[in-house]
């Protein structure tokens, strides 16, 4: 029994070691688009910059102290929707009624358990109340006036709609319904060009090896009739599953919902026996191929983090034991974030 006694204390120190050396990382991203290098003032650059770098700091530090990636992406994206740079929370994009209608979502990789809110018009965190849904309801996805309902009776913060103004994206609604003009008519969507999508997400695994994915935004510019993205598709917009990865995407949110961009890139990794990082960037170079614009951020059940997207930029971040990097324009070549 004493002998039994001792060697079990160095295997339970060794597990327990072992779990406290599980890598921890977070990645995290502010939307894909054309963001114009030449356009962009320094103080520009430096005002995303910090507000990525804070996002991601945050997030890392939360994990670093033992807390779940569930917790960290949560907190991730709620710096980043507290921010008027992002289209999502604070910075949502117009609706073509001069509006806002936000959208978001969170998932656990241990238990696939998922929370999604759609055309929510009051809630200041999106995010949080994605998280409530799937922690305080029976349900996947609550949508509209219900949502916004049950985040009053969670006591979410609520605010007025006219909150998510910023003279910013109303000058693009402006740009896009002199684009769409001639067809008011159609629900047609189609990105100006020179418009930064902005889109927040975080995807973080913890010292327990547990994934965790979140999303959240304002949607596409000049939005109508209720139109809803891929952010709140669970498996378009965001995916989480211990058995492979989790992702979070942006960009152009239909292209993301026929392709089922987020668990497919997850079912290569554990079917196909890809990296993640190279699932990303085929399942990135296909939406392309199809004529869908947009990136991802990616982390695998290794603890490997990457992102991948088709645009001349991604507002992007990722920590883990290597230390930060923090990025906004494509560099010459390159595919993944590794
Ligand atoms: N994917 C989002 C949507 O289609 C937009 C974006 O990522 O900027 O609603």
């Amino acid at each position: 029994m004493k002998r039994l006694l001792i060697l079990a204390i160095p295997l339970c120190l060794s597990a327990s070691v072992m779990a406290a050396q599980a890598p921890v990382g977070i990645v995290i991203h502010g939307g894909a688009g054309t963001i114009d290098r030449s356009k962009m003032t320094d103080e520009q650059r430096q005002n995303y910059e910090a507000t990525l770098t804070k996002a991601v700091n945050q997030g890392y530090e939360l994990l670093a102290a033992g807390g779940s990636s569930l917790d960290a992406v949560a907190l991730a994206v709620t710096v980043l929707e507290d921010s008027p740079l992002f289209n999502a929370g604070k910075g949502a994009v117009y609706t073509w009624d001069e509006t806002h209608e936000l959208d978001a979502a969170i998932m656990t990789g241990q238990d696939r358990n998922a929370g999604a809110v759609a055309s929510v018009t009051n809630v200041k965190n999106p995010i949080l109340l994605a998280r409530a849904v799937m922690e305080k309801s029976d349900h996947v996805m609550l949508t509209g006036k219900g949502a916004e309902q049950f985040a009053a009776a969670q006591q979410l913060e609520l605010v007025d709609n006219s909150y998510f103004n910023t003279e910013f994206r109303f000058e693009a609604l402006k740009r896009a319904k002199q684009a769409q003009q001639p067809v008011p008519h159609q629900a047609l969507i189609t990105p100006d060009p020179n418009w930064k999508m902005g889109t927040v997400g975080a995807v973080a695994i913890d010292s327990q090896g547990n994934l965790a994915a979140a999303t959240s935004t304002g949607g596409m510019t000049a939005k109508r009739w209720g139109r809803v993205g891929d952010v709140p598709v669970i498996g378009a917009g965001t995916f989480a599953d211990n058995s492979s990865c989790a992702v979070s995407g942006t960009g152009h949110g239909e292209y993301f919902i026929r392709y089922n961009v987020a668990s497919d890139i997850c079912t290569r990794v554990k079917y196909q026996g890809k990296t993640a990082a190279v699932a990303a960037d085929n399942v990135i170079a296909e939406l392309l191929e199809a004529g869908g614009t947009g990136g991802v951020i990616v982390v695998d059940n290794k603890g490997e983090l990457s992102w991948a997207f088709n645009t001349p930029g991604m507002y992007r971040a990722k920590r883990n034991h290597e230390g930060t990097v923090v990025e906004i324009f494509s560099k010459a070549g390159e595919k993944t974030g590794k």
